[in-house]
């Protein structure tokens, strides 16, 4: 519990109106973009600068209270969960577009933009920014980049980390550092940048980013290939990219997601089907028809049975916000879902499936996949209920058999959401002790006395 006097500083720092400590307002800063997890912080604070969050953290270290930085609070991994108590230090407030450089393709921002507020104001200039994670009407920039986070979009153009040229941030110490530039090309000794990048607000606070961005592609067309069966639905996927077309977007969404998408809102999906892909390809207009032609002719060769080729906008973004619903579709569909997000080499999707099938079958479990098959990122997940032990118990020993049989087929635990909570427990078997390690090493270094968010990523602390 925080002193009298600590709030006080903090109102200080912040000023009054930047200080949550009602009961109430905590209970909206105590979980994350699932309601997997729950601890209330004993205050939420709002700064407005790098100075403010120097000021906030050197306060924090002095008196040795945990500190979890929050964007938006769309985690799906716990990140922003202060399971310590503490201070919350919410950046939504810093949420300045500084520049948008057009010249040089870049554009520096504070870290609570949310993610559609940056493509909007990058969209009057005719550009924008790759990665989209499905969480962008919510999601910021600082979250964005502390979970290296990707999106559909990420097939054709890589995740955050291909897009961060330069950070400011604020050390658990409180220095406030500058790491990167704004150049492209950076190989100005250890890529800081990157050490920041997907380190789920455990190194520092992300003050200010600056990107790259890129110029709108003119044309995009979007088409829908139904398989009867899941499995070939994903060995279509590796098929696709080394027939040497590299789409924008390849997603994946197995019969039970569809079915589970009609019921929230009817979309025109097809209920019957094993598995649906949705394909974007995007470019000059030729290239885009001779792209979707040559996507249609390998889904039908590999056994598509029928593809649907997307007639106007209207059409493509029908079958897009279905795909976004997914996530809804999932999660309110049980009262815990057990939802990951492992990536397996492409040619490896269909096994992956399979595994799946064959670990959650005969085990009675009711269970989907979704994902961003395009990168061999699959998010399995299995419908239960913490409530009832039985049933928990079944569900978690075979949500680690799956990470496991994603291990063995090459694959890693996460692709997108961080490890933060849930997934720590798997970390030693997905990564060699000394990459461990030194990771450990590097966090006391920067955070010696382990405030910034803390229980996060590793099981023991530092
Ligand atoms: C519906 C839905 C769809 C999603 N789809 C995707 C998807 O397609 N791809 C994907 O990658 N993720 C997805 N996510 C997960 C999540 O949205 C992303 O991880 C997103 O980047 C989190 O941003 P945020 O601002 O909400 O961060 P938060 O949830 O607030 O925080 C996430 C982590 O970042 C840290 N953090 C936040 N801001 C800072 C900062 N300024 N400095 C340092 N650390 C900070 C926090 O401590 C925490 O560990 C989805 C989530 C939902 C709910």
């Amino acid at each position: 519990m925080i002193k009298g006097e600590i709030v006080e500083e903090l109102k200080r720092i912040v000023g009054e109106e930047d200080v949550l400590t009602e009961k109430e307002d905590l209970a909206s800063y105590a979980y994350d973009g699932t309601t997997n997890w729950y601890h209330e912080p004993d205050v939420v604070v709002f700064p407005t600068s790098a100075a403010e969050v120097s000021e906030i953290l050197k306060l924090a270290n002095r008196e040795r209270i945990p500190v979890t930085p929050r964007g938006g609070g769309t985690s799906v991994s716990g990140g922003p969960v202060p399971i310590y108590g503490g201070i919350v230090l919410c950046t939504v407030k810093m949420n300045r577009i500084l520049k948008i450089d057009k010249e040089n393709l870049l554009a520096v921002a504070e870290p609570g933009v949310v993610l559609m507020d940056f493509n909007l104001a990058l969209a009057k200039e005719g550009l924008f920014f790759p990665p989209d994670p499905q969480s962008f009407l919510g999601a910021t920039l600082g979250g964005n980049v502390a979970e290296n986070a990707g999106g559909p979009a990420c097939v054709k153009y890589g995740v955050v980390k291909q897009y961060v040229l330069g950070l400011e941030a604020v050390l658990p110490t409180g220095e406030i550092v500058e790491f990167g530039g704004m150049t492209v090309k950076n190989v100005t000794g250890y890529d800081l940048p990157m050490l920041l990048t997907g380190s789920e607000g455990t190194l520092g606070v992300i003050t200010k980013i600056t990107l790259k961005v890129l110029p709108l592609p003119p044309a995009t067309k979007t088409l829908m290939a139904v398989f009867d069966d899941v499995a070939v639905a994903g060995g279509t996927v590796y098929q696709v990219l080394s027939g040497g077309v590299i789409p924008s977007k390849i997603e994946l969404l197995d019969n039970w997601v569809i079915n589970s998408i009609e019921r929230l809102q009817p979309m025109g999906l097809p209920k019957d089907a094993g598995a649906l892909l949705l394909f974007e390809v995007d470019g000059i207009q030729e290239a885009v028809e001779k792209e979707a032609e040559e996507i249609e002719r390998i889904c039908r060769e590999q056994g598509a049975r029928e593809v649907r080729v997307a007639k106007d906008a209207e059409e493509a973004n029908r079958y897009w916000t279905a795909r976004r619903a997914g996530f809804a579709a999932v999660f309110s569909a049980a009262p815990t879902v057990l939802a990951e997000d492992v990536t397996v080499p492409r040619s490896k999707i269909p096994d992956f499936l399979r595994k799946m099938e064959e670990i959650c079958k005969p085990r009675g479990i009711e269970y989907s996949v979704i994902g961003h098959a395009g990168d061999g990122n699959l998010h399995p997940s299995l419908l239960t209920d913490k409530k009832d032990p039985e049933k928990y118990a079944k569900a978690e020993e075979a949500m680690a058999e799956i990470i496991e049989a994603a291990l063995e087929l090459d694959g890693v635990l996460s692709g997108e959401h961080g490890i933060g909570l849930e997934k720590k427990k798997f970390l030693k078997k997905a990564m060699p002790p000394k990459a461990i390690e030194l990771m450990k090493g590097i966090k006391r270094l920067l955070d010696p006395n382990n405030i910034l968010n803390p229980g996060k990523i590793w099981e023991e602390d530092q």
